[in-house]
């Protein structure tokens, strides 16, 4: 437990109906009963877990009417004696407040430092304490949903679960190296190899590198084709607004036009392309560039075409070109088609097609049921986090060395890759976190969190 108390202003700068002030450590509950004077017939100590009314008095001085409330050890946040002083949210109110209850005694908290007292604690570990941070910056419901996951504790149970199985490992590992007369080489090493590829199994499975990403970035799509094939007025039918300049000009969309879509939870980032044409026009041919560097690095690809028309060679030459990241719209589906899905289908099997109407929304259902289907993300244990999904990859390559080093019976360099393996695992959760990981960590936090 720590000796001093920090405090902060734990609600975000600028003005607002109420600010708080938060205190924690041994002093907490002092300086409250000096700074707080309860109306009425409420009287000091105030009750725990309680809200109570009065106000903060500086020296006789009213600073302000508030609420105020003592959460004692261990039933905080921090585990410590923690106390919370809800004024109105001015910034010159929040701020004397604040140095009131340094003048007696508290000491600027650093960033997330309560929440790093919570970890140091043992009230929460350290990726339930990133939890906390994730959930504060959460954009979309799927990342709302992963950190509170992992708040509830989803991936430490996760992660110790895989800890014990490495420690039982290492342990039958032990016992070859000890006895070497009772266990058997083949023995020793079949059950050992036969566990391991289960635990790389388990792990390789918890690490989803596309639902991460998902969750953290969105989903990247472009839409692509000729001139004048429909892509603005899809753009726009998608984003439910006029976001990009539909004209029947051929090369209008000179630049590429950028909106966002939430499809179940996931940021859903739509680049409507300039068409790919070879032009001379010098701006029109920085569109262009730009547009191939949009078609580089998307996820998915919505390639329109314009059911109304042959297709040229151009675009037959890009259904021919593309993968299973494409489905191709054959558009304007209100006039008379010249081509069909099957058009699509002959030229390349791999593609999905269907068709639309920029014109009329409810064609676009089943594009949106494709796309939720590519975004939705599976339910089992997914490590979303950056830093975990990189120890956990540490943690593979040490497991996939120490099975290697089993094939040649070098039993020794097996041991020491296993545990590496278990350092790796233990930096998530916490459990082998050194002070420069813990800085790390909570140097993305806020102060007052
Ligand atoms: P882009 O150059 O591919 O972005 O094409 P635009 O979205 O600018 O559309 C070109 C022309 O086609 C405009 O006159 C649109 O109104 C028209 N258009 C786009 N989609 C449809 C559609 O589904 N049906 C019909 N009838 N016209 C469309």
């Amino acid at each position: 437990m720590n000796q001093d108390t920090i405090a902060a202003i734990a609600t975000p700068p600028g003005n607002g109906g109420i600010g708080i002030i938060r205190m924690s450590g041994p002093d907490a509950e002092r300086i409250l009963n000096e700074v707080f004077r309860p109306a009425g017939r409420q009287a000091l100590p105030l009750p725990n877990r309680c809200l109570s009314y009065g106000r903060i008095e500086d020296d006789g001085k009213i600073l302000d009417e508030c609420m105020a409330v003592m959460m004692r050890s261990p039933g905080s946040y921090t585990r410590e004696d923690v106390a919370e002083i809800q004024t109105h949210g001015g910034t010159l109110v929040l701020n004397r407040v604040l140095e009131l209850c340094i003048a007696h005694g508290a000491r600027l908290a650093e960033a997330g430092e309560f929440t790093r007292r919570a970890f140091l604690n043992g009230r929460i570990d350290l990726s339930q304490a990133e939890a906390v941070m994730s959930l504060i910056s959460a954009r979309g419901e799927q990342a709302h949903q992963s950190a509170i996951r992992q708040m509830e504790g989803g991936t430490a149970d996760f992660i110790r679960s895989i800890s014990d199985e490495l420690y039982r490992l290492q342990a039958g590992l032990a016992a070859c190296i000890d006895y070497p007369e009772e266990i058997s080489d083949e023995e020793g090493t079949s059950e050992l190899q036969s566990g391991l590829r289960a635990l790389i199994r388990r792990l390789e499975e918890s690490v989803d590198e596309q639902g991460a990403r998902l969750v953290h970035d969105g989903l990247r799509i472009t839409i692509c084709g000729t001139p004048n094939a429909g892509k603005s007025s899809l753009l726009n039918a998608l984003l439910g607004q006029e976001r990009a300049i539909v004209t029947d000009v051929p090369g209008t969309t000179r630049d590429t036009v950028d909106g966002e879509i939430s499809l179940d939870g996931i940021r859903v980032h739509l680049t409507d392309t300039a068409g790919l044409r070879d032009t001379e026009d010098p701006v029109e041919r920085i569109g262009v560039e730009r547009s191939r560097q949009a078609l580089r690095s998307a996820d998915m690809v919505l390639l329109v075409l314009d059911g109304s028309r042959e297709p040229d060679q151009a675009e037959k030459e890009r259904i021919r070109e593309e993968t299973d990241r494409c489905i191709v719209l054959i558009n304007k589906s209100d006039l008379p088609q010249v081509i069909g899905e099957e058009t699509v289908r002959n030229i390349n099997p791999a593609l999905k097609s269907l068709t639309v109407s920029a014109l009329d929304p409810m064609t676009l259902r089943p594009l949106k049921d494709m796309l939720r289907h590519r975004v939705s993300l599976s339910d089992r244990m997914a490590l979303t986090q950056p830093r975990h999904l990189e120890a956990v990859r540490r943690a593979l390559g040490f497991l996939r060395s120490a099975l290697s080093t089993l094939d040649t019976w070098t039993p020794d360099m097996a041991a020491t890759d296993l545990q590496a393996a278990q350092a790796a695992l233990g930096e998530i959760t916490g459990d082998r976190a050194d002070e420069k990981l813990l800085d790390r960590v909570f140097a993305e936090f806020c102060v007052g969190k």
